[in-house]
């Protein structure tokens, strides 16, 4: 599917409230150390991925490295999460198959 943006986020500032997943769960997942990942959603992609660096179908890198695309029809709440985000570690930008790429799933 055509995506505009993508997402990841620096786990190094994320203070674990889970704003982002309350805000928009098909895109923000909390992990089981209390921090919150990134993830493409099968709704949306055909198969579920979670960037939380485990090993595994389904899972792929963590922290800078975890890029999920944001659907196009998810974008102002994934825009919104970041806005709120009290850490400020929503890093959302230009998609870019390049970096997709380089993420290793
Ligand atoms: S809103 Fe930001 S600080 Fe809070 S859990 Fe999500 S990514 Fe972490």
């Amino acid at each position: 599917m055509a995506t505009a943006l993508m997402v990841w986020i620096d786990q190094d500032l994320c203070t674990g409230d889970g704003i982002c997943s309350e805000i928009c769960p098909d895109v923000f997942v909390s992990r089981d150390d209390g921090l919150w990942v990134v993830k493409e959603e099968a709704s949306h992609f055909g198969t579920t991925t979670i960037f939380d660096g485990a090993e595994g179908a389904g899972h792929g890198p963590d922290n800078g490295r975890g890029v999920a695309q944001i659907p196009d029809s998810l974008i102002d709440l994934a825009v919104d999460a970041a806005e709120e985000c009290p850490g400020e570690c929503i890093m959302i930008e230009p998609y870019d198959q390049t970096a997709i790429d380089a993420r290793g799933v």
